[in-house]
Parts: structure tokens; C-alpha cells; sequence
């Protein structure tokens, strides 16, 4: 499996268990509630333990996302929706100083410090909101909009900064980030499971992330953005953790759009800014702490043109690279059509020919006829060398079938469909251990035929040896031969089409072509070939493929 596909798989697990220890949590709380433990939460008691009220809706919210990862809408929808209703009333009982009666429908709370007994945290309440809005927003509408996937991932982060909030607040001993200012305060352990909840929501969309965006889910960037203004507000003195923003900007290196690192460096620089605001005065002197946010500035958008730069090269490489591959199908189809379209007509000058022949031998003289026999032979050339052509054409197109394959075994295939002319020539091949090759099987054993035929072919010795094998040096497999050997000035030339060293023999079908179809099926395995040679002494041919285990 891809690293993408387990990081994937693990960011769902993580979800899933997430959510169910959240609904465990909220079960066993609710549970010493029924059971009469808590009936009303003393100064201690509220900093732990969570309302009814919360409870009740963090069982829901977990419950909501269980029944989202286990595809049952209609279920979550209904989770979600009473969520967002009683967050909701709970919140305008907040903003309109009223009371629903509510606070305690379901559960007696004789808490005596708090002003309404039994109601949740205001905190809780826009925790919860964004909760319901996440688990209605995975359940509704179909595929994968950019926007719906942005609102999903910032809500879910909302709901995790309200946690870690109040959990630091409840830490530090700083009221209002646990609760907003009213007497209602966000428990410690609800914080933790507003953390559990936020970051399982965006584990969970991290499957539903748009490729199309970016390399890293677009949650990322927004919590590395949370996290160092939170460290930057809790350093005391006048330093500035402003530096701390680089990461952020160097996430552009994963967003498809250039331009998408110039956006965190405004981010960045911002958020130093409302930091420089947020952090309590210090005795340093101002120039200090001015300079010190100037230097972050500077830094973080010397770093995002540096990506900025990065990432243009890059997608001008994959533009180029995107056009050779357009332009080198471009050539194999014309080589495809041009050479499948001259078939026709070749094979009928090659019947006009024949019928010339043998209808009107009687009116030709013998000059006639040798240019009509000569003219039958080129007909047949030529046809084998379109055919070459449209065999050429057609390694380049298709689908690979790759599979793991031992070379010994289509040596030993090779071997046996060469019986006759190995014999004949007296040549033994010698089979060296070599290991495994994920390859095409049918493409590669047309690639060690093609070898081994030359070896043969083009050699001279009364006991000609052909040695096959693997080199560990070079990391490629290896086609010796004791045979005729090639001048260097031709080392390149020999895998261009058509091209031949020696002159046609008598018999000799050859067009030129068995080196560039070599060639062309090793550069399909990302591989490459070369030869070693020079006259008289032999030659070895090397190729690696792309893929070996
Ligand atoms: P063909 O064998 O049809 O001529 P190839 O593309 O297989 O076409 O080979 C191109 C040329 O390279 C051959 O004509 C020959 O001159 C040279 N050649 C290939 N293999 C060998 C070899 N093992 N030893 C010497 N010359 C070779």
C-alpha cells in the first residue's frame, strides 16, 4: 500500500476510535448522573465533571459521527440536528438573558454557586454548534465541494481551539478561556473531549480530501496557525515566537497553487501582529519588540518566495515533462495511423506485381522481368518494415501488465524456442543467478529474444557463448556475447530504427528494428540499456528496469 493510503486508513481508525471514547465517556458520565453520584456540581466537582446537559450532547456528537463513518445518514442527521437544537436554545438563553427551562428537562441539577443550575458552558455551546453544523455537513449533499470541505475543516478545528482553550485555561488558571465570562464553565473533561471530537472530525475528512487542492489536508495549516499564536500570547516578555510561522508558510510546498504560500505568509504575518496586541506588556523596550516582529516579517516572506520560486520550477517541469508525454503519444499514434494506412496500398502494388509476373511473362523480356522480381522484393521489404513500424508504434501504447517474474525462467523459454539455431551454430547459453524483476512478462521476454538472436546472429566464433546474468555494479542485467563485437562510434547509433552495421545476407529478414523495440520496452519499465563493446571483442548488453524485488 502507497504511505498516503496508510497515513489514510490510520487517520480513520484514529476517528473512529476517537469517537468512541468520547461516547463512552459521555455514557459513563451520564450513567453517575442517573445514578444519582453527581446531582449538582460543588467548585470541585464542576472542574471535572460535565453538566447533564453536555453530556447528553457529547453522546450524541460521537454518536452523530459513528453513524456518519458507518454511512448511516439518517441517523447522524438526527444525532446532528438535536445537537444544534439545544445548543442553540441554550445559546439564546445566553443572549437573551431568559430561561427555556431547559437547563434541567432532564436531570435534577442542585449545583448552588451557578447562576442557572444544570447549563452548559456558552463555550460548550458554540462547540457543540460547530459539531452539529460538521455532522451535517458530512451527511448532506453529495461529492466533495472545495467550500464544504473548507467550512467542515475550519468548524472542526473551532471545536478543538475551544477545547484546548479551556483545558490550558483550566491548566493556567485563566478563567475566561474556560468560561467566557459567564458562571457556566467548560470541565476539564469536557475540554478533553472537545479535543477528541475536533481532531476526529478532521481525521475523518482527511479521506475526503480534494486531491485537487492540496498534498496535506487544508486543516493543516489552520492549526499550525492556532497553535503558535496560542505559544506566541503565552511566552511572557517581549519575544516573538513569530517565528514559529515558518512551517506554515513551507506548507505551500504542498498546495497545488503556487501562489497558496504567499497567503500564509499574510496569515503568518497577521497573526504576529494580533499576537504583538494579545501579549500582556513586558518590560522590554518597544523598539526591541518591533524590531523582533520586523525580522519574523521578513523572514516569513523571504521563505515563501523562496517556495514560491520552488513550486514554479516544479510545475514548470511537470508542464514539460506533461508535453513530451503528449507529444511522444502524438508520435506513436501518427506512426500508428501512417504505417497501419500504407499497409492497403502496399499490398496491392505487391498483387499488381505478382499478377505482371505471371500474366504477361511471355511479353516481357528478361530485363522486364528481373525489375518486376526486383520490384516484388522491395514490395515485400517495404512491408516488413511498415510492420515494424506498427509493431513500434504499438509498444508505446497499451497498459503494461506488470507482475513479479523470474528472468531465469524466460531464458529457459527462449532457450527452447531456439533449440534448432543454437544447435546449429554450436552456441551455448550460459544462465547466471540473477534476481526476480517485476516486469511485463511477454515484453521482457521479447527484450532477452531480441539479445540473445544478436548474440547469436551476429557472431562469428566456431563455439559461440552467450552469458546472461545479473551485474551488481552497474544494478542492471547483463547479455554477454564472444561474438563480432561493436565499433563505439556506433554504441549509441545501433538503437535507432532502422539502423544496421552489417550488410543483408542472404536469408536475412532483419530491418533494424530489434534494438529500438528493446529499447523502447525498457524505457516503458523506467529503465535504460547501453552496450560495452568494441570490434572483434564481443559485446555485452545492460539494461535496468524501473522496478526490482
Ligand atoms: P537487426 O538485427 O535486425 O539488424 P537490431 O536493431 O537488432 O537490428 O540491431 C542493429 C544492429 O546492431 C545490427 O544490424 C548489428 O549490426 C548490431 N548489433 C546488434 N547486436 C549485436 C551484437 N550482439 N554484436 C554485434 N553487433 C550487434
Amino acid at each position: 500500500m502507497e504511505p498516503v493510503a496508510i497515513t489514510r486508513s490510520s487517520a480513520k481508525s484514529y476517528a473512529f476510535i476517537a469517537a468512541n471514547i468520547v461516547a463512552c465517556f459521555a455514557l459513563v458520565i451520564l450513567t453517575l448522573w442517573i445514578l444519582g453520584y453527581i446531582t449538582g456540581l460543588d467548585d470541585k466537582k464542576e472542574a471535572i465533571f460535565p453538566k447533564f446537559n453536555t453530556a447528553l450532547l457529547l453522546f450524541l456528537s460521537a454518536l452523530g459521527l459513528l453513524f456518519t463513518m458507518l454511512k448511516k445518514r439518517r441517523a447522524a442527521i438526527g444525532s446532528a440536528a438535536i445537537v444544534i437544537a439545544m445548543a442553540f436554545a441554550t445559546l439564546s438563553q445566553y443572549m437573551f438573558s431568559t430561561s427555556l427551562g431547559i437547563d434541567q428537562i432532564f436531570m435534577r441539577d442542585i449545583s448552588s454557586f451557578q447562576l442557572n443550575p444544570g447549563r452548559m458552558s456558552p463555550n460548550a455551546t458554540f462547540a457543540f454548534g460547530a459539531t452539529g453544523a460538521v455532522l451535517l455537513l458530512l451527511n448532506t449533499g453529495s461529492g466533495v465541494e472545495l467550500l464544504r470541505l473548507i467550512a467542515i475543516e475550519l468548524l472542526s478545528i473551532i471545536v478543538f481551539a475551544l477545547g484546548i482553550a479551556a483545558f490550558i485555561g483550566r491548566l493556567e488558571h485563566v478563567e475566561f478561556a474556560y468560561s467566557f465570562g459567564s458562571t457556566a464553565r467548560m470541565s476539564i473533561i469536557t475540554a478533553c473531549m472537545f479535543m477528541l471530537l475536533g481532531t476526529a472530525m478532521l481525521s475523518f475528512t482527511w479521506n475526503r480530501q480534494n486531491a485537487e487542492v492540496a498534498r496535506i489536508p487544508v486543516w493543516v495549516p489552520a492549526l499550525l496557525c492556532f497553535l503558535v499564536l496560542l505559544l506566541d500570547i503565552s511566552i511572557p516578555y517581549g519575544i516573538t515566537v513569530g517565528i514559529c510561522y515558518i512551517p506554515l508558510v513551507f506548507c505551500g510546498l504542498w498546495f497545488n497553487r503556487p501562489h497558496v504560500t504567499f497567503v500564509f505568509a499574510a496569515a503568518g504575518s497577521i497573526l504576529s501582529l494580533f499576537g504583538y496586541y494579545l501579549k500582556p506588556p513586558s518590560d522590554v523596550a518597544e523598539w526591541i519588540v518591533l524590531t523582533n516582529r520586523f525580522i519574523t516579517f521578513a523572514a516569513l516572506w523571504l521563505v515563501a518566495i523562496l517556495v514560491f520560486m520552488q513550486k514554479r520550477a516544479q510545475a514548470n517541469l511537470t508542464h514539460y515533462n506533461e508535453k513530451l508525454m503528449r507529444s511522444n503519444q502524438e508520435l506513436d499514434d501518427f506512426a500508428y495511423i501512417a504505417s497501419h494506412d500504407l499497409k492497403e496500398p502496399l499490398r496491392g502494388l505487391y498483387n499488381h506485381a505478382s499478377f505482371l509476373h505471371e500474366d504477361y511473362a511471355d511479353k516481357l523480356d528478361a530485363e522486364g522481368k528481373r525489375r518486376l522480381e526486383r520490384l516484388s522484393k522491395l514490395c515485400q521489404r517495404m512491408e516488413r518494415l511498415v510492420n515494424d513500424l506498427l509493431y513500434f508504434s504499438r509498444l508505446g501504447r497499451g497498459e503494461l501488465a506488470i507482475q513479479r517474474t523470474e528472468p531465469k525462467s524466460i531464458i529457459e523459454e527462449i532457450k527452447l524456442m531456439m533449440e534448432v539455431t543454437l544447435k546449429e551454430k554450436n552456441a551455448s547459453i550460459i544462465i547466471q543467478p540473477m534476481p526476480a524483476v517485476v516486469c511485463d512478462k511477454p515484453r521482457m521476454t521479447e527484450v532477452f529474444r531480441n539479445l540473445i538472436t544478436n548474440a547469436v546472429k551476429y557472431n562469428n566464433n566456431p563455439l559461440p557463448i552467450i552469458e546472461i546474468g545479473w551485474n551488481a555494479e552497474h544494478g542492471a542485467f547483463y547479455v554477454k556475447d564472444n561474438g563480432i563485437g561493436i565499433d563505439k562510434e556506433f554504441h549509441t547509433e545501433i538503437f535507432r530504427i532502422f539502423k544496421r552495421l552489417n550488410p543483408s545476407e542472404e536469408g536475412d529478414t532483419g530491418t533494424g528494428v530489434g534494438l529500438t523495440f528493446v529499447k523502447k520496452i525498457i524505457e516503458r519499465h523506467k529503465g535504460r540499456i547501453w552496450v560495452e563493446s568494441s570490434l572483434g571483442n564481443g559485446a555485452t548488453f545492460y539494461f535496468t528496469t524501473g522496478e526490482r524485488t
